[in-house]
Parts: structure tokens; C-alpha cells; sequence
């Protein structure tokens, strides 16, 4: 009780601070993300990035080591879209960064992206875990609850409403079926492309479902999938 206090305390703390020395559309930018009049992207970010950090609107802000918003470019042309940290990220702060995360590397690279030209993004931003009282064990992952989701989902949509990216790309079924709302099984609606309503007024984007680098590693025969799905997207990203 009394860590929570004290965490409380210094959120308290954090918001004052926040307040003090920004004005009114500085947070309102950051909360909906976009650039208002000249702010650049990178102020959005930072914003957006201390905000989700400071964020306990959920349970896993209490368990987590670190949160971890994302990682890559602010103007990419394409978004990638997992479910959420794990172990490593977890401990490391970025997203993708475990055996996962090297295979993503690879599949980006066989069509030209890297981490440094698209974004990486999850749908939670905290790590959740089975036993959240320890996460220096390996193994204690689980999907994030429905709640979790809606508590952090405003997060993805304001990264989303600021990078504006062309193309938006979930790995596996968690992140398809909250962006789309549909709960078709991911072996049904990979590779077909459909449209994503980020809210606010901001242009609708498309959006691509394929598997995530994780069912890869289980299941080599789905990379066969996942190569035409990024033909697809190279295809995609050759138009004007
Ligand atoms: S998972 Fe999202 S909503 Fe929950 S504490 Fe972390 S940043 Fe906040």
C-alpha cells in the first residue's frame, strides 16, 4: 500500500510539473495527437511518450518494469501493430527486441523497412504478466484482458493520428481483432487488406492483418504467408 502511495505521490508530482510548464495545447495535443499549428511531431512525441510512462490507467502500470510506447519513425509510411512487451521489452523499453523481434527485423528487411523507417507499436503498453508480482521470471506473459485494451487503446490512437502513416500492419490475432472488431480467426483475414478509423477527424488508414513473428517461430509454415503479405505491402508502398 504504501509503494502505491508513494508511486501515486510522484505521479502527482510528474502532472505538476507537466502542467507548470506547458500550456493548455501542449496537453491537448499530446492526449489527441496531433500537431497543432507549428508544434513539431518530435514535441508531440515527447509528450505522448512521458505521458504513457506516467500512466497507471490500468493495472499492469503497477507491475510493469518500464512502459514501453514504441519505436521508429515519426513520419513513417507504415505502422506495425503487436499486442503487447514481453520479458524483454519489458526490461528493455522497446518494443520487439526479443527472438520475435529479430525475426520482424529480417521480414522488414527482405522489403526494404527497418525500425528506423517505420514505427513499432503495441496495442498495451505494459507488460502483462500471470504473476504480476514478478516480473524478473521468464515464461509469466499472458494476453492483455478486454480492460486493459480500452484503457490503453487512446494511446495507439493518438500515435496513430500523429504519424499518419499509409499503412497500418497487425501481427496476429489480438492486434487485428481490437483495430478491426472483428473476431474472424487471423488464418481467415491475414493478407486482406481493410481500413482502420484512428478517431478524431483523421484520414482513415489501411490496414493490413498477417501473423505474428511469434507463430512463426512455432509454426515455421506460416512464414510462406507472411512473405506474400509483404509482397503485398512492398506492392502497396511502390504506388504513389
Ligand atoms: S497498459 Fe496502457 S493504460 Fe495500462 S498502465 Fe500501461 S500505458 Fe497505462
Amino acid at each position: 500500500m504504501s509503494r502505491e502511495l508513494d508511486e501515486l505521490k510522484d505521479l502527482a508530482r510528474a502532472l505538476k510539473r507537466r502542467v507548470e510548464s506547458s500550456d493548455d495545447s501542449d496537453w491537448v495535443c499530446a492526449r489527441t495527437g496531433r500537431a497543432g499549428g507549428d508544434q513539431p511531431k518530435a514535441e508531440v512525441f515527447a509528450a505522448l511518450s512521458e505521458q504513457i510512462k506516467a500512466c497507471r490507467a490500468c493495472a499492469l502500470g503497477k507491475s510493469r518494469i518500464q512502459a514501453v510506447p514504441g519505436v521508429g519513425s515519426h513520419d513513417a509510411r507504415v505502422m506495425f501493430v503487436g499486442e503487447g512487451p514481453g520479458f524483454d521489452e519489458d526490461h528493455q523499453g522497446e518494443p520487439f527486441v526479443g527472438r520475435s523481434g529479430k525475426l520482424l527485423d529480417k521480414i522488414m528487411e527482405s522489403i526494404g523497412l527497418s525500425r528506423r523507417t517505420v514505427y513499432i507499436a503495441n496495442i498495451v503498453k505494459c507488460h502483462p504478466m500471470v504473476d504480476p508480482g514478478d516480473p524478473e521470471k521468464r515464461g509469466n506473459d499472458r494476453p492483455p484482458s478486454p480492460e486493459e485494451i480500452s484503457a490503453c487503446r487512446p494511446w495507439l490512437d493518438a500515435q496513430i493520428r500523429a504519424i499518419a502513416p499509409r499503412f497500418l500492419v497487425t501481427l496476429g490475432a489480438v492486434s487485428a481483432r481490437v483495430l478491426l472488431g472483428d473476431s474472424t480467426p487471423i488464418t481467415r483475414i491475414r493478407g486482406v487488406w481493410r481500413e482502420y478509423d484512428p478517431g478524431e477527424g483523421a484520414p482513415r488508414v489501411r490496414l493490413l492483418p498477417t501473423f505474428h513473428p511469434a507463430a512463426l517461430l512455432r509454426n515455421p509454415v506460416l512464414k510462406r504467408d507472411v512473405w506474400t503479405d509483404m509482397k503485398s505491402l512492398k506492392e502497396e508502398l511502390s504506388q504513389p
